[in-house]
């Protein structure tokens, strides 16, 4: 067995900290202090970075930016709904590889537990390592973007065309490996029932409340 030469150490040590900047960006953007403004054509860009106010959102889509007027006329919606999209494949990439070469980020994610108030920007924050406070406010993002999905079922099904959802299916379903410790094996198990893969995706944001519920329950108790 070879073990691997000190330059490949620093090539992984390097690329890790490249990965882990481009998460702190994103995860930069997500309070106050660090929002860009709304790009006209926006494209791998967290439209859910700051706190919604449903007075500048779409009344269609729910997302800021832009406004359509029908749910069939709405490309605008669809580029919206794209754009956030694109940003999360982004953000599976470096999670993807930081997960595999970070011991540290492997741990931060391995400890973190979703639970359904962190889809509200209301939700406390957490203080710790940097990867804890990454993958902590990625997570809370991630159930933003989720819960806003689940939202607007009805109208997405609409908007978006059939190669769409199997993109918002693919990256949901590492996502909630990832950030929602393995909730993906709930949502296969319901695709085996023939629920349509976004369906399924949808639910589980209604699983997560069913667990916040029965969580309170056992506390009451
Ligand atoms: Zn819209």
């Amino acid at each position: 067995m070879t073990s691997p030469s000190p330059n490949s150490n620093n090539d992984t040590e390097g690329e890790v900290r490249r990965q882990l900047t481009a998460l702190l960006t994103a995860v930069r953007e997500m309070n106050p202090h660090g929002t860009k403004p709304i790009p006209t054509n926006p494209s791998h860009f967290n439209l859910l970075a700051r706190p919604l106010r449903s007075t500048t959102a779409c009344r269609i889509c729910n997302l800021p930016g832009h406004n359509s007027d029908s749910v069939d006329r709405s490309p605008m919606c669809r580029s919206a709904i794209l754009s956030l999209i694109d940003f999360w494949e982004d953000m599976v990439e470096h999670i993807r590889y930081l997960y595999a070469n970070s011991e540290r980020f492997k741990t931060a994610v391995n400890a973190s537990t979703a639970t359904y108030e962190m889809r509200l920007d209301s939700s406390a924050k957490i203080g710790g390592a940097m990867e804890e406070v990454v993958v902590h406010s990625l997570t809370r993002n991630y159930l933003k973007w989720q819960s806003h999905s689940a939202g607007i079922r009805p109208k997405a099904v609409r908007i978006l065309m059939a190669g769409d959802c199997g993109r918002y299916e693919r990256v949901t379903m590492t996502l909630n490996d990832f950030l929602l410790d393995g909730k993906t094996r709930e949502s296969f198990r319901l695709l085996e029932f023939g629920v349509d893969g976004c369906l399924a995706n949808w639910l589980l944001v209604s699983q997560l409340f069913e667990e916040s519920i029965s969580e309170e329950k056992v506390h009451a108790e």
